[in-house]
């Protein structure tokens, strides 16, 4: 079979980037993204030695003893990890290594998650108890963590339950476990003295512990409790000999030259603290780290997003690297003369930035950020014609048939002018239409493909594309993205993506961190900000009826949200049948039609071909609308049930309308029957603001980040100690260290713990989010 490059080289970048000469050859109807890679490269390759030189020599060194078909890459059993990664760093050994933990236990840690020290160390506790103080019986108070010390006067024990009270000088409290064991009864004898801590209940006239943690010796200063219930017991058995094991190793993590710029605390005082705190320390200092906000806590953040900016600048450096097809931009006039509009300034600074990446000789991987109805596709579209005028093609990929259908309708009447050819391809493309674009596309026939996920399937061969454009990319998984880059002949191809709506710059760092960004910052001149208006009493729902009927008769159209297709088991929910009878029922001038999804695609073209053209004046439709639909005089949208969106969802539902220079458009949220309190908060913000770079981080304070990325592209967002929104200064820091980091020491020879977590972080990112 015919190797294919592409592959290897794709496999690589999200690696370290590194570029290997002799890797496999891996068939080419294996995704490489795919588990299959991984059950392929362990039937062509049984001898583990070699297939360790293979992977580890870029660096994939989890899974190097024939794991290849688990579904974690992270999860190879104890031994394996000491072989391999106490060499590159004492924290990575195993926790099979310390003492009592046998193959039984390090099975249950690796189900948690922990395989090695180091995780095991990250597991931070999530409670403190402080039991400094020892107090009398007499002292106790209901409902309030205590400890005391007091001796054994009575026990009694029946069916595996035991009883015992127990006084001090000043009164008598009650115990009960309705679960025992051997060395409880043992301590709860009558005469033994007992530290005993818990919560205690007053039942009648005595002061009663239920399951209470009781000693002889003194117990430690703090009670500590770490997550899950068995897995947090294990945790905390073997968390002081895993602190030994740091003590002794001397084992810090991060370059000293940035403890010491950053006045980080060091590994094992950060570690110590955490699990084991001071005796003197104070309440003040108890309660921050109770929140994760203490100082010993911080250095953890800062070393989690350390990490990711080294994964993603490391992965943007190897790609910058990469030699791309020189695109002569010499063109772009006689695109920009055929435009309807000349650009804003910022469309022009973004098209700018991305003709000098296609021009340079050396691969564009660029983000492009703008408000809704920026423009962005305007400049995308620049991108692909240049691409074509030099003989390549370019290839757009979009998330949904509609939205394909409009864009190849706005490529086409500029590229017919240029006598270039656009073609679009969808999962309803009729088989004998999408044979003879498979050939065109092939033979070189066709120079802007237009089309939905149906772009990245096996059998589509582009001839030389040189230019790939994602639209909408949250729509779009990681890997999804690295496919389309695939089908580049050249084994690689510039790649332009651009979300929907502004992510926050503390998001696009840390998930789009290996890409360049550029943003536009305005809008077309003479739009004005969509006046927003919530709707929550019946008399403002009448109100907007006669409004609505007067806007039609002035010849206006009307978009009409609702999120249900069909109430379903959600009976005193309005969906769209009802909702779209009521409108027709009070708007007599209403010409109105239903959109939505489960509608054919012709139906739904059908219906949006006609609101455009003025056959209809009224859309009642579901969210499909959302994706990048663009009918430039539609100047009123009307969202049922708003407060059950989020702000991202409702700033594109409100980017629909207003599209047109000089157009005064109307948001109407109406309030659904039972709000919640965000919900309502969210309208107010939709109120008082228009601006979707202000909205995304009023968004990731209210949603955090795995929910705006959306599922498809979380898996890096799982942050376990730094967080977008309170750690944001310190992830500029982290990135300003990895870049300098990365500049002194590209390939972090001098750092192999970092180097470890990097590839550690891209093999969550593509084996776990494939799998998962
Ligand atoms: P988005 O950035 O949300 O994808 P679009 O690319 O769909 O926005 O553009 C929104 C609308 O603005 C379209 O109707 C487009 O034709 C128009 N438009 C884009 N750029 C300009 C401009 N510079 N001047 C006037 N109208 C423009
Ligand atoms: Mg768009």
């Amino acid at each position: 079979m015919k190797p294919s490059a592409e592959f290897r080289k794709n496999l690589c970048d999200f690696l370290m980037g590194q570029r290997e000469t002799s890797f496999p050859d891996i068939p080419e109807n294996i995704n490489p993204l795919s588990e299959n890679a991984r059950i392929w490269l362990k039937s062509v390759c049984d001898n583990t030695a070699e297939r360790t030189k293979i992977i580890a020599a870029r660096g994939i060194r989890l899974i190097d003893k024939g794991e290849l078909t688990v579904q974690n890459p992270n999860k190879v059993a104890g031994e394996d990890r000491v072989e391999k990664h106490s060499d590159i760093h004492p924290l990575l050994s195993s926790v099979a290594l310390l003492k009592g933990c046998g193959p039984q236990t390090a099975e249950k840690f690796s189900n948690a998650g922990i395989y090695t020290i180091y995780d095991l160390l990250s597991c931070h506790p999530v409670e403190y108890r402080d039991l400094r103080k020892i107090l009398k019986i007499i002292d106790i108070q209901e409902g309030v963590f205590c400890c005391l010390c007091a001796t054994i006067t009575k026990r009694s024990m029946f069916s595996g339950k035991l009883f015992a009270d127990a006084s001090d000088e000043t009164g008598v409290i009650k115990l009960n476990w309705f679960r025992t064991w051997p060395a409880l009864a043992k301590q709860v004898t009558p005469g033994q003295s007992l530290y005993i801590s818990g919560r205690c209940t007053v039942r009648g006239t005595f002061k009663t512990f239920s399951h209470p943690d009781v000693s002889i010796e003194r117990p430690h200063y703090f009670f500590i409790r770490y997550s899950g219930e068995t897995t947090g017991n294990l945790i905390k058995r073997f968390i002081p000999q895993a602190l030994e094991f740091t003590l002794n190793h001397q084992a810090e993590t991060l370059p000293d030259s940035v403890i010491k710029e950053r006045s980080l605390w060091p590994i094992s005082d950060s570690l110590k603290y955490i699990h084991n705190p001071p005796e003197d320390i104070s309440s003040d200092d108890i309660k921050q780290l109770s929140r994760g906000y203490h100082n010993s806590q911080k250095r953890f953040a800062y070393e989690e997003l350390l990490q990711i900016q080294l994964t993603m600048l490391s992965r943007k450096k190897a790609v910058t690297e990469v030699e791309g097809p020189v695109i002569n931009t010499g063109s772009i006039n006689g695109f920009l003369n055929l435009l309807p509009f000349k650009l804003t300034k910022g469309q022009n600074k973004a098209l700018l930035e991305i003709l000098k990446d296609i021009s340079s000789g050396k691969i564009m991987n660029r983000l492009l950020q703008g408000d809704v109805g920026s423009g962005k596709t305007a400049v995308a579209m620049g991108a692909c014609i240049v691409t074509a005028l030099s003989g390549y093609q370019a290839a757009f990929m979009v998330p949904t048939t509609i939205l394909a259908t409009q864009q190849l309708d706005s490529f086409t009447r500029i590229a017919e002018q240029l006598n270039l050819k656009c073609a679009i391809l969808t999962g309803d493309t009729p088989s004998p239409v999408r044979k003879s674009i498979l050939a065109m596309l092939e033979g070189g026939a066709i120079d802007i493909l237009i089309g939905t996920h149906s772009l990245i399937q096996q059998n589509v061969l582009f001839q030389d594309l040189a230019l790939a454009v994602i639209d909408e990319q949250h729509r779009f998984g990681v890997s999804q993205r690295a496919t389309l880059r695939t089908k580049s002949g050249f084994g690689n191809c510039h790649l332009l993506v651009m979300t929907a709506t502004p992510i926050p710059r503390s998001l696009a760092l840390t998930a789009y961190g290996d890409l360049e960004i550029s943003i536009i910052d305005e809008l077309p001149p003479g739009r004005n900000p969509v006046e927003t208006v919530v709707i929550k009493t019946k008399k403002e729902k009448k109100q907007l009826v006669n409004k609505l009927s007067d806007f039609l008769s002035k010849g206006e159209k009307i978009f009409i949200v609702v999120p249900l297709i069909d109430t379903g088991e959600e009976k005193d929910r309005p969906d769209i049948h009802i909702i779209h009878r009521f409108f027709s029922e009070n708007l007599p001038e209403a010409k109105s039609a239903l959109l939505h999804g489960r509608m054919s695609n012709h139906e739904k073209n059908e219906t949006i071909q006609k609101f455009r053209d003025g056959l209809l004046n009224m859309v009642v439709a579901t969210t499909v609308i959302e994706v990048g639909m663009d009918i430039p005089d539609a100047s009123i949208i009307v969202i049922i049930e708003s407060d059950r969106f989020g702000l991202a969802q409702l700033h594109q539902l409100r980017g629909r309308v207003g599209r047109k220079s000089g157009s005064n458009a109307f948001c109407y949220l109406l309030v659904s029957e039972k709000p919640t309190a965000d919900g309502l908060e969210r309208l107010e913000i939709m109120k008082s603001c228009s601006n979707g770079f202000e909205l995304s981080e009023e968004d990731l304070r209210m949603r955090g980040a795995g929910d705006i990325l959306g599922t498809k592209q979380s898996g890096i967002m799982a942050l376990k100690f730094g967080s977008l929104i309170h750690h944001r200064e310190i992830l500029e820091l982290a990135r300003e260290d990895a870049q300098k980091i990365l500049t002194r020491d590209p390939e972090l020879q001098t750092q192999p713990f970092l180097r470890q977590k990097t590839i550690d972080f891209s093999l969550r990112e593509l084996f776990g989010a494939e799998s998962g």
